[in-house]
C-alpha cells in the first residue's frame, strides 16, 4: 500500500494500491489503465494493444496480459501518476570515487556528459573490461549536480545487483535504491534508480537521464514491451545512453539511420588494443573432417601456438564434425594438447 505522495513522482501505479487518501490527492492524474485506440484496447503502461479474444475476462471487462507480471491492469483500473518534482538534497561533492579514468574512458566518459547536457541518445560501444560503470561517473555526477534524476538500467537482474553497491560507494552521499523482481526492501523516493528494465514500467516521465546497460540481452532485445518501457520511464527531455560490448542489429540501424549516436572503446581497462580478428576460408574443410583429415594450413597453425605454449580455443559447428572427433583427432595422430 503507498501511503506517501514521495512513492508516486515520476511513476506509474495502479490507482488500487493507493491509500483511500492518497487517492484523493490533488496532485495525482489519473489515467484508465486500458483505453480504447481505433476500437482496440490498448494497455496505457505498456503500451500493448491487446488481442480481444486473449484479453476478454469472464464478467465481461478485458485486462493487458502482456505485463501481467508486474501485477493486473484491467478495465476497471487506474493508472495513478504525480508529476516528477526532482526534490533532491543539494550534494556538494557527490562523487566519492577516487580512482582514475585512462584518456581514452574519460573521453568517452566527456562524450557520455555532452548526450546528458544535450539530451541525445546515444550508444556506447565497449569491450568487456573497458571499464564501462567507471565510465560513468562523471555524467552521474554532473547529473546530480544539477539536481537531476538517474535512472541505471540492465535487463539481468545479476547486473543489477554487481553494480549497485559499486555505485552507492561511488555517490555515498547520495540516496540510490536498486529494484528487481526479488528485492524485498521498499520503495523509497531516491535520486539514483538502478533496476531492471522490467521495473521501469512502473515509472513514467521519471528520468532526466537513463542509462541502459547490456542493451543487447534477454529479454530486452526485440522486446517492445521492454522498449516502451525505457520510452515512458524518461522524461520526453530525458538523456538517453545504451551501453553493450556487441550491439544488436537494431541498435547499429539506430546509428546507421543517424538516430542513434555511438562512441567506440576497443581497448580493455589497462591500455592493451583487443586483437584483431583474421577470417581464414577453407572451402574444403568439411570434406577434409569427414576423411579424418584436417586442413596443413590448420595443422601448421596449431602446432605454431603450441610450440609457442599459447591457449588454443577449437570451437566446431555441428555439420563440421563434434567437437570430440576433432579433440580425439589431434590426440591421436599428433598427440597435441587441446
Ligand atoms: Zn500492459
Amino acid at each position: 500500500m503507498i501511503n506517501h505522495i514521495s512513492e508516486l513522482y515520476g511513476r506509474q501505479i495502479k490507482l488500487s494500491d493507493l491509500s483511500e487518501e492518497l487517492q484523493h490527492h490533488p496532485a495525482i492524474h489519473v489515467r484508465p489503465a486500458l483505453g480504447k485506440i481505433a476500437g482496440r484496447w490498448v494497455c496505457t503502461r505498456c503500451q500493448a494493444k491487446l488481442k480481444p479474444i486473449l484479453a476478454g475476462l469472464p464478467n465481461g471487462q478485458f485486462y493487458c496480459y502482456e505485463c501481467i507480471q508486474m501485477g493486473r491492469m484491467d478495465t476497471l483500473q487506474g493508472l495513478a501518476t504525480v508529476d516528477e518534482p526532482n526534490r533532491f538534497a543539494a550534494v556538494k561533492h557527490p562523487m566519492s570515487w577516487r580512482g582514475h579514468l585512462t584518456a581514452l574512458q574519460a573521453a568517452c566518459a566527456q562524450q557520455i556528459v555532452e548526450v546528458f547536457k544535450n539530451h541525445r541518445r546515444h550508444l556506447l560501444w565497449a569491450v568487456t573490461g573497458a571499464g564501462k560503470t567507471e565510465m560513468l561517473f562523471p555524467a552521474i555526477e554532473w547529473a546530480i549536480h544539477h539536481g537531476l534524476r538517474i535512472g541505471i538500467a540492465s535487463p539481468r537482474v545479476d547486473v543489477c545487483i554487481e553494480l549497485f553497491p559499486r555505485i552507492q560507494a561511488a555517490f555515498d552521499g547520495v540516496s540510490s535504491i536498486l529494484l528487481h523482481g526479488q528485492s524485498e526492501a521498499p520503495y523509497q523516493y531516491c535520486q539514483i534508480t538502478v533496476c531492471t528494465t522490467h521495473q521501469l514500467l512502473r515509472f513514467y516521465h521519471a528520468f532526466d537521464v537513463m542509462v541502459i546497460d547490456e542493451v543487447d540481452v534477454f529479454p530486452f532485445s526485440g522486446n517492445p514491451m521492454l522498449h516502451t518501457a525505457v520510452s515512458n520511464a524518461i522524461k520526453p527531455s530525458g538523456g538517453l545512453l545504451y551501453l553493450t560490448a556487441t550491439p544488436d542489429r537494431s541498435l547499429l540501424r539506430a546509428v546507421k539511420s543517424g538516430d542513434l549516436s555511438v562512441g567506440y572503446l576497443p581497448i580493455l581497462y589497462h591500455g592493451h588494443l583487443l586483437p584483431e580478428v583474421t577470417i581464414i576460408k577453407l572451402p574444403r574443410i568439411a570434406a577434409q573432417i569427414k576423411e579424418s583429415r584436417l586442413p596443413g594450413q590448420v595443422m601448421t597453425m596449431i602446432g605454431r601456438l603450441v610450440a609457442a605454449s599459447q591457449t588454443i580455443f577449437v570451437v566446431c559447428s555441428h555439420d563440421s564434425g563434434s567437437s570430440a572427433s576433432w579433440g580425439g583427432h589431434f590426440q591421436r595422430k599428433d598427440s597435441l594438447p587441446i
